[in-house]
């Protein structure tokens, strides 16, 4: 049979180009799970992805009411679950001031790392009951919060403190909005969610992987300076972003190449060592890559996975 893949954000950039490769396989069936309904059926359409290849379920990621909806309507159509993409991302690089989620957490850790947490500990119990040979949990981290690496030390660096700001609630009212309980930075919050995708994956392999079997993996795609994460920044970097990272860094990857990049992490038979973070050099050969000395910590990750669990409604 063919293998059944959930893809969060499928509608766009990454999410997109992942979704228009493994359908060309005719191996998958996508699940793209989409805040915006006809905005993921018309971008489907618009790359050629065959009605039978896919379905657009709603989903988003700023409410634990519709990660909770969503699990359902996913288990009422009755397909098993082989993997699981959580790729969806928000940027909000000049927001002066915080905005939030539905439950009132900071709108991008609450997005990016709250509700794709929710999200995969609720399905992980529908990937055990799959019996497919190589089922995967991939959850999409970034270089930027890899403080060992050039583009992770641009400040505002990442950093997570010791989670007090997210202890708090991450509400901005009782708590700071940001995760170290420091002051609203935009840049720095979207940041500090990649480590938190990141440390989840690392914490998914430690609790879940000898038990189930399951694949869990991340990873940094290379920069793919044309897609909409970017489309809230100052326009001067929309223009000069793309060449620069082309030309200059020469880390500038197409959402072509980074969609069939993500598409071997879920499918590719040589990639299915657990708990690693993939990255590929200029030749597009993947290799296991390194993580910052916080995006590896064991004890933060522990810790991270208990607020978490405790802000979710799942302790
Ligand atoms: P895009 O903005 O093109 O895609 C992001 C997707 O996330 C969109 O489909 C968007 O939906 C969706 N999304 C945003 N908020 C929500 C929500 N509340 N609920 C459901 N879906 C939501 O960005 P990219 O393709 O670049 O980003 C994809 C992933 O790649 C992210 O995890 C990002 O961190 C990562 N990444 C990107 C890099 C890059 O250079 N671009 C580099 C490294 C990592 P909608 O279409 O409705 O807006």
């Amino acid at each position: 049979r063919k293998g059944n893949v959930i893809i969060t954000g499928a509608s766009s950039g990454l999410g997109l180009a992942t979704a228009k490769a493994l359908a060309d396989t005719g191996k998958w069936h996508i699940i793209m799970a989409c805040r915006n309904f006809l905005k993921a059926e018309k971008a489907a359409k618009s790359v050629g992805i065959t009605k039978e290849n896919y379905t657009v379920m709603h989903l988003d990621l700023s409410s634990l009411e519709s990660v909770r909806q969503f699990v359902d309507t996913f288990r009422r159509s009755g397909r098993p679950l082989d993997a699981l993409v959580n790729n969806a991302a928000i940027y909000l690089p000049t927001a002066k001031e915080p905005t939030y989620t539905a439950e009132g957490f900071e709108l991008s850790v609450g997005t990016n790392h709250l509700g794709h947490f929710l999200l995969s500990r609720l399905l992980i119990e529908d990937l055990k009951k799959s019996d497919y040979p190589q089922k995967r949990l991939i959850i999409v981290g970034s270089i930027t919060g890899n403080t060992n690496t050039l583009a992770g030390n641009v400040p505002p660096k990442a950093n997570l403190g010791d989670l007090r700001g997210l202890a708090g609630g991450l509400n901005g009212l009782n708590s700071s909005a940001m995760i170290d309980g420091g002051e609203f930075d935009g840049a720095k919050a979207y940041k500090d969610s990649k480590v938190c995708n990141m440390l989840t994956m690392q914490e998914f392999h430690r609790r879940y992987h000898d038990e189930t079997g399951i694949t869990f993996s991340s990873l940094y795609p290379g920069c793919i300076a044309t897609t909409g994460l970017f489309r809230e920044h100052v326009p001067l970097f929309r223009i000069l972003f793309p060449p620069f990272q082309k030309y200059i860094t020469k880390g500038y990857v197409s959402e072509e190449e980074a969609g069939k990049r993500l598409a071997q992490v879920v499918s590719d038979s040589s990639l299915t060592k657990s708990g690693v973070y993939w990255s590929w050099n200029n030749n597009s050969a993947s290799f296991e890559n390194q993580l910052s000395q916080e995006a590896s910590d064991a004890e933060k990750a522990r810790k991270l996975w208990e607020v978490s669990e405790k802000l979710v409604g799942m302790a």
